[in-house]
């Protein structure tokens, strides 16, 4: 079985842009893979000689309690228990939100492996700006821009290696 990598984070921060980039086939593969759900969006992805499934998710809101922010709170959360490892994407550029501490604080409780992912970070040279993501409690914080293809490398590097 490939390792499962689920991205979560909250809405527009560039999930998706980064779904593009670590997959090249999409959805097709769900069905050769028995305990995945089918209502979530799924690609396979290869580096060097590792392939991996990864798993792009909406927007997470782990405190919403009806309608679609609930639901996709539910799709998150099932995407990270089939998860091995979970990337977390926040904006680089928009700093932490409240939104962040409270997906921090649930992927802490979890205790599953977490690569921290500061997208929209193309051009931030000095790194002062990510620094304050470590307030997050999930440890290093990997700048990277999936939109210019920066850091795409190591991000997948980062995940597979708690493996
Ligand atoms: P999602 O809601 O988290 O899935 O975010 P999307 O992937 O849909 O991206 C949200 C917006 O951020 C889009 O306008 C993207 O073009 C933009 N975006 C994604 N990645 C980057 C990046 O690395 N740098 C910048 N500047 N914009 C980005
Ligand atoms: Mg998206």
């Amino acid at each position: 079985m490939k390792p499962v990598i689920a991205l979560v984070g909250r809405p527009n921060v560039g999930k998706s842009t980064v779904f593009n980039r670590l997959t090249k086939s999409r959805d097709a593969i769900v069905a050769d893979f028995a305990g995945l759900t089918r209502d979530r969006h799924y690609g396979t992805g290869k580096q060097g000689r590792h392939e991996y499934i990864v798993i792009d998710t909406g927007g997470f809101e782990p405190t919403a309690e009806s309608g679609i922010y609930m639901e996709m709170a539910k799709q998150t959360r099932q995407a990270v228990a089939e998860a091995d490892v979970v990337i977390f994407v926040v904006d680089a550029r928009a700093g932490v939100s409240a939104q962040d501490y409270d997906i921090a604080n649930y992927l802490r409780k979890l205790g599953k492996p977490t690569v921290l992912a500061a997208n929209k970070a193309e051009g931030m040279t000095d790194g002062v700006k990510l620094t304050e993501f470590y307030e997050l409690g999930l440890g290093d914080v990997h700048g990277m821009s999936a939109a210019h293809g920066q850091g795409i490398r190591d991000l997948v590097d980062l995940a597979l290696e708690p493996l």
